[in-house]
């Protein structure tokens, strides 16, 4: 029964993001995406585009909502350099979004985690085309030469989806990784975090139990780190992209936001200390919560520590209307095909979508907590 209504409720989003693009293809051709772009409406309006990753590998296929293959960030840009979109730093944005001076068509591109990646793969391609960044970037894992270890080891596990394997004796890992669907994969992850916690590993521990894991996958664990697949920028390179104008900003320290006051301080502090360890000239005044996730109680905390804007994973537009510290993006991910891409360039994707909300609670499988230790 419950089989039957998953599939009919995949037909129904099938049918109706079918009928959705339909809608979007008539508006583009009636002229409604160029009207709603050129009005004074999206004037006072600024998208601001929120990216994760650019693959360096196959990422892309791993998490689509996260990772997105570089020759497809790379039509993005196109697109935004063919409609003529103002591509503004993200300070003067914000401040220009309140004064009511935006020039048309305007945009800011954010990135969020601020993984390897972006040094590899988005900064040259945002360089080539002449396009100013933001990357809200949290800073534990930054002194660590180790990928992020929840998010390798699922990686790992995804790579030999469809295959069972036998890990015998072997602590911390499952004796049989049985990897043919997802929630098998996932079970195999919760087993690998959950002894990882429990045995209260330090950062070399994991990195150990996650090389391990490879062995058993049959994976070359040397080679996946030598590539920086999902690992964060290190602090050299984090100050050679400051030296070369990329703006970089609080996601805070551990990715995470707790709900006490004084911790939930800790990490803005402990994250801006570190950044501007790194960007030493850097104003470090806006911030982007961790997986779009706030309570409203985040905010008089926020602008305690000074903290002038705040972006969510909202589907919007900011408009001068909303709080600052509550600003609407739009997650670009490799689902939205070119034409959805556009209708939220023009602000069409405004009318057109629903907006998603983000706020607390949320399932605990939403949540990406980079950091488990404190
Ligand atoms: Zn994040």
């Amino acid at each position: 029964m419950s089989v039957v209504a998953g599939t009919a409720g995949v037909q129904l989003a099938h049918m109706l993001r079918y009928l959705r693009h339909g809608t979007l293809r008539l508006l583009k051709n009636l002229g409604i995406f160029d009207g709603v772009k050129n009005s004074r409406w999206r004037r006072q309006r600024l998208l601001i585009i929120c990216y994760h990753g650019i693959a360096l590998e196959d990422e892309h296929e791993w998490r689509p909502p996260l990772y997105m293959h570089a020759q497809l960030f790379e039509q993005r840009l196109q697109l935004l350099r063919d409609g003529k979109y103002t591509v503004l730093p993200l300070a003067e944005a914000i401040e220009r979004l309140y004064r009511g001076d935006l020039p048309p068509r305007s945009v800011a591109i954010t990135f969020d985690d601020g993984t390897y990646d972006f040094y590899a793969q988005a900064h040259p391609r945002l360089k080539e085309y002449g396009l100013p960044a933001t990357v809200y970037q949290t800073t534990y894992y930054c002194d660590f030469n180790y990928p992020v270890f929840h998010l390798i080891c699922s990686y790992m596990l995804w790579k030999r989806r469809g295959q069972v394997l036998r890990a015998g004796e072997n602590a911390g890992i499952p004796q049989v990784l049985d990897l043919r669907s997802a929630a098998g994969q996932s079970s195999a992850l919760d087993h690998l975090l959950t002894f990882a916690r429990q045995e209260r590993l330090s950062e070399e521990g994991k990195n150990n139990l996650a090389a391990r894991l490879a062995l058993v996958l049959g994976l070359d664990y040397p080679e996946l780190v030598r590539k920086r697949v999902l690992q964060l920028m290190r602090p050299d390179e984090i100050a050679q992209l400051a030296r070369e104008g990329v703006d970089f900003q609080l996601h805070t320290h551990r990715h995470r936001t707790p709900l006490e006051e004084n911790l939930f301080l800790r990490e803005i502090r402990d994250n801006r200390r570190k950044l501007l360890e790194m960007a030493a000239n850097s104003v470090i005044t806006h911030f982007c919560y961790p997986s779009g996730v706030y309570r409203f109680e985040f905010l008089p905390w926020l602008k305690k520590e000074g903290v002038v804007s705040a972006t969510t994973c909202e589907s919007g537009l900011a408009s001068p209307y909303d709080s600052a510290l509550l600003l609407p993006r739009l997650v670009d991910t490799s689902s939205h095909t070119p034409l959805e891409f556009e209708s939220w360039l023009s602000g069409v994707g405004a009318f057109t979508s629903r907006r998603r909300r983000s706020k607390l609670p949320l399932p605990p499988t939403q949540l990406i907590e980079i950091a488990d230790s404190s």
